[in-house]
């Protein structure tokens, strides 16, 4: 771990009794260095992300069933997209399975929430990504009272049963809560409107959701309490400054291949004896 962390981001940014109404937005939390500093490390630690990643794939190529599967929420403009450009951007992409969930479709709406997901999780050997996921189903379900309570309220138990799942799959889940402030969102929000070049990110509808802001901050909360288990914990990242929550979630993910201790597969051939072949070839 580089030694601008002094307490290691996992840890750092564990949910663990973490209240999100006085979580500080624009902080570092186990980071030392500043804008600069974080900058520079992304770079470097980009290229580990980069290389565990393609360790992952090759182990994946040769039969082994394992995968990483990063669950990103957040708030409007909390920087979601941002991660899946920069973070994920930086490692191969025919490694990576990425999915974004938005209103449900006519079909989804057919079956179960966990449906969709189902459909959408990480091959073997593959770095998954989900912007949004089935957490939408406690979180805007909630808030807005899509479904009632007695329809909700399982879903909590329900999920952890089907994370569950998952790992024993082989699936190590890296789950990423980002918040910004709410003045923060008002400044992205503006920026949207102000740049042509950002005009197709804005929503008009997302200025309608400031107004369920303590709701939302209630149903993130519950979220976390209920959802963050011990194999599958929830981190959560403030996101008012870009380059830390971008660096933030690169050293959650190599933290968690590294956990895999990858190796470069073992070839199935005999290395000598094809150099012979290729040389005579
Ligand atoms: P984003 O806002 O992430 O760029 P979209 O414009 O596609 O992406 O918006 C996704 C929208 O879909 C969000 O407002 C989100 O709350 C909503 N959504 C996602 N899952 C569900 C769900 N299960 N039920 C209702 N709305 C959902």
């Amino acid at each position: 771990m580089p030694e601008q962390w002094t307490v290691c981001p996992a840890e750092a940014m564990k949910a663990d009794g973490l209240r999100v109404a006085e979580l500080d937005t624009s902080g570092t939390p186990g980071f030392t260095g500043g804008k600069k500093a974080g900058v520079a490390l992304l770079a470097e630690r980009s290229k580990v992300l980069s290389d565990l990643q393609e360790k992952l794939y090759a182990n994946g190529r040769s039969g082994d069933r394992r995968s990483v599967l990063l669950v990103l929420q957040g708030m409007d403009t909390a920087g979601k997209g941002g991660i899946v450009r920069h973070v994920i951007g930086s490692v191969d992409p025919q490694g990576v399975d990425h999915a974004a969930f938005g209103v449900p479709t006519q079909e989804e709406q057919r079956h179960h929430y966990l449906w969709r997901i189902r459909e959408a999780l990480p091959r073997a050997g593959q770095l998954g990504v989900f912007d949004r996921s089935h957490y939408e189903d406690v979180l805007v379900v909630r808030v807005h009272n899509l479904v009632p309570p007695t329809v909700w309220e399982p879903r909590y138990d329900e999920i952890n049963a089907f994370e569950r799942e998952l790992v024993d799959e082989g699936i190590t889940l890296v789950k990423v809560a980002m918040f910004v402030s709410l003045d923060e969102q008002k400044r992205r929000l503006a920026e949207r409107l102000e740049r042509a070049d950002k005009f197709w990110k804005f929503n008009p509808a997302d200025i309608d959701e400031r107004a369920y802001w303590p709701a939302y901050q209630e149903a993130y909360q519950a979220m976390l309490d209920r959802t963050s288990t011990e194999y599958a914990p929830w981190h959560v990242v403030p996101a008012d400054r870009k380059w830390f929550s971008r660096l933030a979630v690169t050293e959650l993910l190599i933290a968690a291949l590294e956990r895999l201790e990858l190796d470069w597969p073992l070839p199935t051939f005999d290395v000598e004896q094809q150099k012979r072949r290729l040389a005579q070839a």
